[in-house]
């Protein structure tokens, strides 16, 4: 298999599991920047998660242009990812979700933050991209380019950005990588939640922890990735 074939796989893994782990349902996206052409990126025609396959795969550039004359319907908010690839040369995929736990997060003041260790790249508080602080009243969806790389600014160098009313975008540095954090990002907001609940005062990781704990984390990946990717694909 080839570089872009294996990379294809996991994109259509990618979207399997998190349809599987209830953190797409049927919108939201998972894409991936190609392995040899930093400048341009895969993501799947606009279609549910749970139901993409290697052929509805579709090549980008960053200006998020479909390539190739590939005339299939694309995703309204793929400048998501063409604008955070454009803005972090670091990061090599992309989820956005609208999955439940976490949008309390980003209509509250209460700060998603890690209360665990395998969300330690939460680290330090997480910022919500307002939409409407930049371009006033919307549908709240990522339509275009200059929204796009506001999101983007928001994020910043961090793994994970909440966009209110709306969802996140979470990034890393290869599809496992960004499948664990999407994963854990809802996981971690729905024991924060929890916590919260209790009524007493609730202690976060702290940078260094958080730090420490996602340099763990990183190491281990192949772990989960390979159990979710048999789960999804049957191989
Ligand atoms: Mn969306």
């Amino acid at each position: 298999m080839t570089d872009v074939a294996a990379l294809i796989e996991d994109v259509v893994a990618g979207n399997r599991i998190l349809a599987q782990q209830g953190v797409l349902d049927g919108f939201g996206h998972v894409s991936a920047r190609h392995p040899s052409e930093p400048g341009r990126y895969f993501l799947s025609r606009s279609l549910a998660p749970e139901l993409v396959t290697a052929d509805d795969v579709m090549l980008y550039d960053l200006d998020s242009n479909v390539q190739n004359g590939d005339a299939r319907r694309p995703y309204l908010e793929r400048f998501i990812h063409g604008e955070i690839y454009k803005a972090r040369p670091d990061v090599m995929a992309v989820v956005h979700s609208h999955s439940p736990s976490v949008i309390p997060f980003a209509a509250s003041s209460i700060k998603l933050r890690p209360i665990y260790h395998m969300s330690g790249f939460l680290r330090g508080e997480t910022e919500v991209f307002d939409i409407r602080d930049h371009f006033g009243c919307t549908d709240m969806l990522v339509r275009n380019a200059a929204q796009g790389a506001a999101l983007a600014a928001t994020l910043g160098a961090r793994g994970v950005a909440l966009m209110r009313g709306h969802g996140f975008v979470a990034v890393g540095g290869s599809v496992p990588e960004v499948i664990y954090r999407a994963i854990y990002t809802e996981l971690n907001a729905s024991m924060q939640q929890r916590a919260i609940g209790l009524g007493g005062t609730v202690t976060y990781l702290d940078e260094e922890e958080a730090a420490l704990a996602e340099a763990t984390n990183r190491g281990v990946l192949e772990r989960p990735w390979l159990m979710w990717k048999k789960k999804a694909l049957g191989h």
